[in-house]
This record gives structure tokens, C-alpha cells and sequence, in this order.
């Protein structure tokens, strides 16, 4: 994995891991590529807040802000202000590769399911994930990219799949038909992992995924929505359809 400047991460997540309203993944693309550039344009004049985890109200004042700028901007004839946009610009078209697009891509598990049981507890136990129901043999793929840490049978889990992230959080998909990846491989997002099945402790097919973040068991959901996908509302980041092409 390319190893970022510091400075780099930040950036990409403030102007592009944007949940963005469910139209189609393309009108994501183009609309947070445009609301995009107008927060660079925004970060210089104005306190940004935190857009790591933002809610749908700050989106929209982002947005009209961003078009107020850019219609500001296009009229300036400034030189000063013209040279830093187009600074602001070049880096944007240099920057993310298609490679580092994809590893910082988060996507949903499947293509449709049904959010079947949230975490939390259940019948006096800590259900550490969530599940999704869908039929039997539907292929899921990897939320985010990391390295294999256990592909095959897991006791209540029937056949899983564990994928560490790079900061070490371990992802669980579970009740498999059967896993397609093995222990040590590197994978991308949006990679299938295996079938959809009921193996294991199972009521019904259905992928159960759970989020250990620093070995604690974390509600996928708000982690999720914190990265761009909302599994509720089955919208993923804006990476989603570059990452599956
Ligand atoms: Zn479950």
C-alpha cells in the first residue's frame, strides 16, 4: 500500500467521502466533485466544519455556500485569486489515481438486501454486527480494502471472512455458502468475498457483518455512515462506481 503524505488523507476525506443524496452513483460522482471544489474554494475564507461524519443540513448549507463561491470565484479577476484556484485545480487532477481511488473506496456489502437485525443486544447477548438478508449464493463484497486475516469455517460463524484494514480495524462478513478469498490475500473494495449462505448459527440466509475497531465490537452503522456508506439508506461513497468498474 503507497504510504500518503500527512497532509494528504484529510483532504480527500473532507471533499470527497460525502454521502450524497440517493439519485444515481454518477450524479454522486459529479455533484460531490462540484461541491468539491467549491469547499477548497470555501476552506480558505471560512471555519470548515468536521465532514467526516456530516449531516444532511450542513450538506446543503456546504453546497449552496460552495455555489455562491464558484459564481463568486468565476467572476474575480483577481490574478491572485485565479492562480490559487488553479492551483487548487491542478492538484485536484493530479492527485488520485484510479489505484488510490479504489483503496479509498467504501461500498456496500450487496447489491439490495434487507436490513434483517441492527447491533445490540439480543436475547441477553451482544449481536456484534448487523445483518442483511438476501438469497442464498448472492455474491457480497469487501466494504473496504485490506488483507485477509481468516477466510473459511468459524465456528458460529460458518464460513466467514476477517478483513483488516490498514489502521487495523477488522472487518467480519459471516454465514457464507462459501468464501471465494483466502488467508494473506489483499483486497480491494468492492471485491467479491464469497456467497451469501446460512451457515453456522443462522436463522435464514442472510451476511451478517460486524466492525471491530481496536479489537472492540462497533455498531457497523454509524461507523459506516462516518466513512460514506449508509447501509439503511444503501448509499455508498462516492468512490462506489469507480471502485466496481
Ligand atoms: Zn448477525
Amino acid at each position: 500500500m503507497r504510504q500518503r503524505l500527512s497532509s494528504e488523507p484529510d483532504r480527500y476525506r473532507g471533499r470527497r467521502r460525502v454521502p450524497t443524496p440517493p439519485r444515481s452513483r454518477y450524479a454522486a460522482v459529479v455533484t460531490s466533485a462540484f461541491v468539491g471544489a467549491g469547499v477548497v474554494a470555501l476552506g480558505s475564507a471560512t471555519q470548515m466544519p468536521d465532514v467526516k461524519a456530516p449531516n444532511p443540513e450542513v450538506l446543503k448549507n456546504l453546497q449552496e455556500a460552495a455555489v455562491a463561491q464558484d459564481a463568486l470565484a468565476d467572476r474575480a479577476t483577481d490574478p491572485g485569486d485565479r492562480a490559487s484556484r488553479g492551483d487548487d485545480r491542478s492538484a485536484d487532477a493530479a492527485a488520485p489515481t484510479q489505484e488510490e481511488l479504489e483503496q479509498e473506496a467504501w461500498v456496500l456489502p450487496l447489491e439490495d438486501y434487507t436490513f434483517s437485525a441492527p447491533y445490540g443486544m439480543r436475547f441477553g447477548v451482544l449481536h456484534e454486527g448487523i445483518d442483511l438478508a438476501a438469497p442464498e449464493g448472492t455474491p457480497f463484497k469487501a466494504i473496504h480494502g485490506g488483507t485477509v486475516k481468516q477466510a473459511g469455517y468459524n465456528g458460529g460463524y460458518g464460513y466467514s471472512v476477517t478483513v483488516e484494514l490498514e489502521d487495523g480495524t477488522q472487518m467480519i462478513y459471516g454465514h457464507a455458502r462459501r468464501v471465494l478469498v483466502r488467508t494473506g490475500d489483499t483486497i480491494k473494495a468492492g471485491q467479491i468475498l464469497g456467497e451469501v449462505g446460512s451457515t453456522g448459527h443462522s436463522f435464514g440466509t442472510h451476511l451478517h457483518v460486524g466492525v471491530y475497531v481496536a479489537g472492540a465490537p462497533t455498531d457497523p452503522v454509524p461507523y459506516l455512515r462516518s466513512h460514506g456508506v449508509d447501509i439503511k439508506l444503501k448509499i455508498e461513497s462516492v468512490y462506489g462506481s469507480l471502485a466496481a468498474s
